[in-house]
């Protein structure tokens, strides 16, 4: 037997380990399997190549609760490790390692929990939970097994073991009396589901009762045979590490059910990463139905290492606008000793980003060439993750131009190209520039998609939270092209062409309507604004110029911020047809209380097709109707 003193320049390391890690005692699992797990693929890769001389079999790690002596054991069939190599790896390098983390990120008190097993502090995180450790292993070379226990102290023993007879190391944990929750049973299962999941060597937790077929010749009555068997909490071959040639449908929506127990709505598809050059990464990422609320469906993409679970938070390595869609994502290549702000300034992290925005394209892509109807169906509850990337990715704003859609109010789905083949005759306006009209809601703005139908002309329903945003953009990347909401303009200026209709009153008669209309029209609410139309256009009509409506709407959406946090008011245009009837019989009515009455009502009405007309302004209205026809 030996005795030790574990060299150490930073004072009490073991309180300190707690102190620092408090946020994440529960890692220490995931560590102490990791490194059971890493011990068994080195045997198996040691046994492949012939260098270790001994039967490989089905290794699995066992975790084991004592609760009456309070310890916690993981046992596993791996390498295991000499004495020598003990007072190696466990005294010296594990320990510097434990001792250089402490060192660096002593006085940084953020949450750096998935750095541990980075820093080769991962066997020393058994300190966070037991106050002491025991080692009990035995190599796969000839050696008598090895015995090393730490109470916490810098003092270790080390000495020969006569009990450990099989290959392999046993690791025992003495819980501390203030982390007794990892001795119940629960807690450990809710451990292992959570970070060991999907690890590659199985991992025995317990047992469980399986029932067996019924012989053939029991009776009715008989209960059906049951067994004990070993309860492997984990998957060691998840879909992600397979070949996509592999997998069918089936394979991939029961392992997004795997992930997601408690989702029940089936993945609108998924896309397979697979990729070894120039940085590892494999995955598997789900469109799931998106709703309209962006914080919603964050955070439900895993991170994974080596088949480890590291994070759901893949802020920084997944673009943005992908953090709503769910999966895994499994890469060696992901460096965790850092801090996030630093990550997103990584090249290979950039990279890794750029790939995975590439393949989400390139899925989008194939599948609106597949099978476009399909795709089409499917738009509505995707497009909120493609306008949000094409609004905030340059690459994948270029990409898109193959599959965005852009939907018209009659359920038509056209690729920009096909819209402006298709509108380019009817809806180019005198300067040459190619206007797009577009709805945002059909109920509401049914009567001016009704006249913009009546001209030809076709509208788009864009409804999506972002929309204003995303037209700005597309203003801004394509030549010449206008985006305009239908009740932006009356009909004849949305889209301004040559000719100009002729007014039917004189000019002195324009004049008096227009002073009189401005007495009458509260001036805060309504700028008047008198036009030449077709004599069967509407004769008062509400808009609201595009320019101001966009950057309301982006003020609420956040960005645009150059209006200042005040909120932009409403700005509403009356636009009276002087070529309606009704509008030469206002101008022709004596009685200057008549006159007023039909301005109102004529106003109201328009009101009303815009939806603004409500409350105590609306009842008013309807009394006066009545009035007017009893
Ligand atoms: P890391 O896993 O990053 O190397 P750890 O502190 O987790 O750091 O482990 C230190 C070393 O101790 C390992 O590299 C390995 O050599 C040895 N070790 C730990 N656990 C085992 C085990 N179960 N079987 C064999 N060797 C082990
Ligand atoms: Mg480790």
């Amino acid at each position: 037997m030996s005795k030790g003193t574990i060299n150490v320049s930073v004072e009490n390391i073991f309180p300190l380990i707690k102190k620092f890690l408090y946020s994440d005692h529960e890692i220490f699992l995931r560590e102490l399997i990791s490194n059971a797990t890493d011990a068994t693929l080195k045997l198996k890769h040691l046994a492949n190549i012939g260098e270790a001389k001994v039967e490989y079999g089905d290794p699995m790690i066992e975790v084991k609760v004592d609760k009456d002596k309070k310890k916690l054991h993981i046992i596993d069939q791996g390498i295991g490790m000499t004495a020598e190599e003990v007072e190696k790896y466990i005294n010296e390098i594990a320990f510097s390692g434990a001792e250089e983390f402490l060192e660096k990120y002593k006085d940084n008190n953020g949450d750096n929990a998935g750095i541990i097993g980075h820093f080769g502090l991962g066997f020393y995180s058994a300190f966070m939970v037991a106050d002491k450790v025991e080692i009990l292993t035995k190599s796969y070379k000839d050696a008598p097994a090895a015995h090393w226990s730490c109470d916490g102290s810098p003092n270790y023993t080390l000495k020969e073991s006569k009990k450990k007879k099989d290959r392999g190391t046993e690791i025992i944990l003495h819980i501390a009396d203030d982390s007794t929750e990892f001795l119940e049973e629960a807690r450990i299962r809710e451990l292992l589901t959570k970070y060991n999941k999907f690890m590659p060597i199985p991992i025995k937790f317990g047992t469980k009762t399986e029932t067996l077929p019924k012989p053939e010749n029991a009776k009715e009555e008989d209960p059906a045979p049951t067994q004990e068997v070993d309860n492997i909490i984990n998957n060691p071959d998840p879909a992600w590490t397979k070949q996509p040639s592999d997998l069918e449908d089936k394979d991939y929506s029961s392992f997004y059910r795997e992930l997601y127990p408690m989702q029940f709505e089936e993945p609108l598809f998924n896309i397979h990463l697979n990729v070894d050059y120039p940085f590892n990464l494999t995955g598997i990422l789900y469109f799931p139905k998106m709703t309209t609320d962006l914080n919603m469906q964050k955070d439900k993409i895993q991170l994974y290492q080596n088949q480890v679970f590291v994070t759901d938070n893949v802020e920084g390595i997944v673009p943005e606008f992908l953090t709503m869609l769910r999966g895994v994502i499994d890469s060696p290549d992901i460096p965790l000793n850092v801090s996030r702000s630093y990550l997103q300034a990584d090249g290979a992290v950039k990279k890794i980003s750029s790939y995975i925005t590439r393949k989400v394209a390139d899925k989008l892509k194939s599948l609106f060439k597949e099978n476009r109807e399909d795709f089409e169906g499917k738009w509505n509850d995707i497009k909120i993750v493609i306008e949000y990337g094409m609004l905030t990715e340059d690459k994948f704003f270029d990409k898109a131009q193959d599959f965005a859609l852009y939907p018209t109010v009659d359920d038509n789905y056209f690729t920009f190209e096909e819209l402006s083949e298709k509108i380019k005759d009817n809806q180019t306006d005198k300067d040459d520039k190619l206007v797009i009209l577009y709805a945002s809601n059909k109920e509401e703005q049914h009567s001016y998609i009704e006249s913009a139908k009546e001209k030809g002309y076709e509208v788009l329903l864009l409804d999506s939270p972002i929309v204003s945003h995303l037209l700005q953009k597309l203003e801004s990347k394509k030549e010449k092209i206008s985006f305009v909401r239908v009740d932006s303009d009356h009909i004849d200026k949305l889209i301004r062409k040559e000719e100009d209709t002729i007014s039917k009153l004189s000019e002195e008669e324009t004049e008096t309507l227009k002073t009189f209309l401005t007495e009458v029209i509260p001036s805060e609410k309504f700028t008047v604004q008198l036009e030449a139309m077709d004599s069967q256009a509407s004769p008062f009509i509400i808009t609201e110029p595009e320019f101001m409506r966009r950057m309301k709407e982006m003020q609420q959406t956040g960005g645009g911020g150059m209006f200042g946090m005040g909120g932009l008011p409403e700005m509403y245009n009356l636009v009276v047809n002087t070529n309606h009837e009704l509008v030469g019989q206002i101008l022709n009515t004596k009685t200057r209380k008549k006159k007023e009455r039909l301005v109102n009502q004529a106003l109201d009405l328009a009101r009303l097709s815009k939806n603004l007309l409500k409350g105590e302004e609306l009842t008013t209205f309807i009394k006066r109707s009545y009035d007017m026809i009893k």
